[in-house]
């Protein structure tokens, strides 16, 4: 009679979760069990929120469905660009273009940027530099993706050349080197899997750093790197205030280098 009771009681609980599934007792949690470090919440703790579930891209690389999407082939809707000398403030179209579903650097225009703001966030991109192989080292299918519009994740076409280790393909640039370089031959696309982690600043001083991991086709290459500052050239890389989101935006380094398949999340990494 008491098993029954206990039965009965157990199904009308969880009949108050979800109408057409039976659930055992403790299938959404317990509130008897341990205290978790930091005191908020029980092992297992049948409060604590449940994560929301998405759907993933079908094949590695896709947008899954909570993704913003920068460029699927189709439009620059997503970016701008500024002018050049009188201009400079100025937001004009963008002037990179579009050639068979891919992006590519309009040389000497500028740099593209996104016209939302990010903060904490994934970035997936794909890039490819020109297929004819014109000039070495700095000078090879350069591009890159700078996080926060400031911190430079290295795109060069290092497949087979030399450069200096902290500027090739998957540097964070003047800072880290990847400790290799999965990199694709030339013209072919490679893909960066970027997780930043934005910096924060109280009344114009650093109070936490930026830190970047990345997966270069997959390899991970960058694990959680606590980043020196902004990518500087031929000086120490160094912090200066901002806002906690800036643009996403691609570099223009007089090479024709082509992206596709560009799309991000927001995250809260702190929590
Ligand atoms: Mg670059």
């Amino acid at each position: 009679m008491k098993l029954v009771l206990s039965l009965l009681l157990g199904v009308a609980v969880v009949a108050l979760v979800a109408q057409d599934v039976v659930r055992k007792p403790g299938d959404l949690g317990f509130k008897d069990t341990p205290m978790l470090p930091g005191g908020k919440w029980h092992v297992h703790d049948s409060d604590r929120p449940r994560p929301k579930q998405i759907t993933p891209g079908a094949k590695l690389g896709d947008a899954p469905s909570d993704a913003e999407i920068l460029f699927d082939g189709k439009d620059l809707s997503q970016w701008m660009q500024y002018g050049k000398g009188a201009d400079k403030d100025k937001v004009v179209a963008p002037q990179w273009k579009i050639v068979d579903g891919e992006l590519v650097v309009a040389p000497g225009t500028g740099f593209l940027l996104t016209k939302a703001k990010y903060g904490d966030c994934q970035l997936h991109i794909e890039w490819a530099a020109p297929k004819d192989v014109k000039g070495t080292s700095q000078a090879r299918g350069n591009s890159g993706v700078f996080l926060m519009n400031r911190y430079e994740l290295q795109v060069l076409d290092s497949y087979n050349d030399l450069t200096y280790a902290d500027g090739g393909a998957g540097a964070i640039y003047g800072q880290f080197p990847p400790p290799v370089t999965p990199i694709r031959k030339t013209g072919e696309f490679n893909s960066y899997d970027i997780i930043f982690e934005a910096p924060k600043f109280e009344n114009g001083k650093l109070v936490k750093p930026a830190y970047q991991t990345l997966l270069f086709n997959g390899v991970a290459v960058h694990w959680h790197k606590e980043l020196l500052g902004k990518m500087t050239y031929r000086q120490v890389g160094y912090y200066e205030p901002h806002g906690d989101e800036e643009p996403i935006s691609l570099q223009d380094h007089s090479n024709a280098v082509r992206f596709r398949n560009i799309w991000v999340r927001r995250l809260k990494l702190a929590e």
